[in-house]
């Protein structure tokens, strides 16, 4: 008798899992959005949403013509031509094709006439201000974080002049240049006005630490970030391992702010694909074990891009409490890994895990990548609600809007509080 009631309990707790989980407002922890004040570089709109990389890397796999001949098109005809190939010419079955139609239904558009040129006039006439409020609400997304390089030549200068923030718009430093590149990087910090030398005495690491102090002052960094080949490990005889260890970590843990590892990108895979040529590779996840072992005061954030290192990385997680994990982005941004990731992830870790960011790159496709995320969270989620009934417990309406705000941003900013 008990299983029948538990049976009949399901669908009433899926709606009430679904409703929760669609209308519980997202911190997005991690994008490539930028605050209106930047202008240009915060991209919106049909062609962005045509043009980018996801797609264009699959538009390759029909289009015919030479890589350079496709670069030297304007934007219109790229996404022309992306339009043809992947929604005309065959069914947009691919997830980032799916996410271009989520976002026009979402706004009230119809895409079934393959009118490109009657979309494009709808878009056109959205004013920007108006439009980031639109595609907020419409994702359900309370803050954005953005990725933001003082190594950025356009974004730098703007940093430097200071500009009123909106405060949906969080910042987050990213030092790739700083890790991975030194010995171009260190020239450009002594013209900047920070006394460096190529190798790393005592005053070159005192300097980079100031200038990692400035730079997270400046933007009011939430924490620092870096993207990792698979071939990072630690500890290293590298420029990366020893920075890493001498100036960003003792920063980070000085500033009480996380750092962000993302494991597992394979840069320019095929350079004639541009920021589409990246490809994945597995990473050393025994490199984070040591970080974290070394330094347990100080907070670390990891993703990988692997599938097969998502299950070394939940572990990971279980050992050491000063790691957080986050996000299915990029290649694993896709129905099927994000459900079979949560799950792992809530089955080896609970709930002190960031499941999502949409790591968007053009504003509408908040639109899409929450839209879908939510719907497997939500499954996900009710899955594990209902094998607890079956065990006994049941769940209240409070405790899961307190479960869903932490997994949409409230374990997060504990963790990056340290409380
Ligand atoms: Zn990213």
């Amino acid at each position: 008798m008990r299983a029948t009631s538990t049976e009949t309990a399901t669908p009433k707790l899926a709606a009430e899992v679904a409703h929760i989980v669609a209308t519980t407002p997202v911190s997005d922890i991690h994008t490539h959005l930028y605050d209106p004040a930047f202008g240009p570089l915060l991209l919106w709109g049909l062609d962005e949403l045509l043009v980018y990389h996801y797609l264009v890397a699959e538009a390759f796999r029909y289009l015919d013509m030479p890589y350079d001949t496709f670069w030297a098109l304007s934007k219109t005809q790229q996404a022309d031509l992306v339009w043809e190939k992947l929604f005309v010419e065959h069914s947009p079955v691919s997830e980032a094709c799916r996410g271009v139609l989520t976002v026009l239904q979402a706004l009230g558009l119809d895409p079934r006439k393959r009118d490109l040129k009657a979309l494009r006039r709808w878009f056109a006439k959205q004013k920007t201000a108006n439009y980031i409020t639109r595609c907020l609400d419409l994702a359900g997304v309370r803050q954005i974080c953005m990725t933001n390089s003082p190594f950025d030549p356009v974004e730098r200068p703007l940093w430097e002049k200071g500009f009123a923030r909106d405060d949906r718009f969080t910042a987050a430093l990213r030092i790739d240049p700083l890790l991975l590149a030194w010995g171009d990087t260190a020239p450009a910090l002594t013209r900047w006005g920070y006394a460096v030398g190529v190798s790393l005495s005592g005053k070159t690491i005192s300097e980079v630490r100031r200038f990692l102090e400035d730079w997270t002052r400046r933007i009011r960094a939430r924490y620092l970030m870096v993207s990792l080949s698979p071939d990072f490990d630690f500890p290293a005889d590298t420029f990366a391992a020893r920075l890493l260890e001498q100036a960003v970590l003792p920063h980070c843990r000085d500033a009480g702010l996380p750092m962000a590892l993302m494991f597992g990108v394979k840069r320019q895979v095929n350079p004639s694909l541009k920021l589409a040529g990246d490809g994945v590779g597995l990473s050393r996840i025994s490199a984070l074990e040591n970080l974290c072992a070394r330094f347990p005061d100080t907070k670390f954030l990891a993703t990988a891009l692997a599938r097969e290192n998502q299950h070394e990385l939940c572990v990971t997680a279980r050992k050491f409490r000063n790691l957080h994990v986050f996000g299915c982005w990029w290649f694993t941004n896709v129905p099927s890994l994000i459900e079979e990731i949560t799950r792992m992830r809530l089955e080896l870790i609970g709930l002190s895990v960031t499941p999502q960011h949409s790591d968007a790159r053009v504003l509408d496709q908040i639109i899409y990548k929450w839209q879908h995320s939510r719907q497997i969270i939500a499954r996900v989620l009710t899955g594990q609600y209902a094998a607890l009934q079956r065990a006994g417990w049941t769940v209240t309406r409070e405790e899961i809007r307190r479960d869903v705000r932490d997994l949409f941003g409230g374990a997060f900013d504990r963790f990056c509080r340290g409380s």
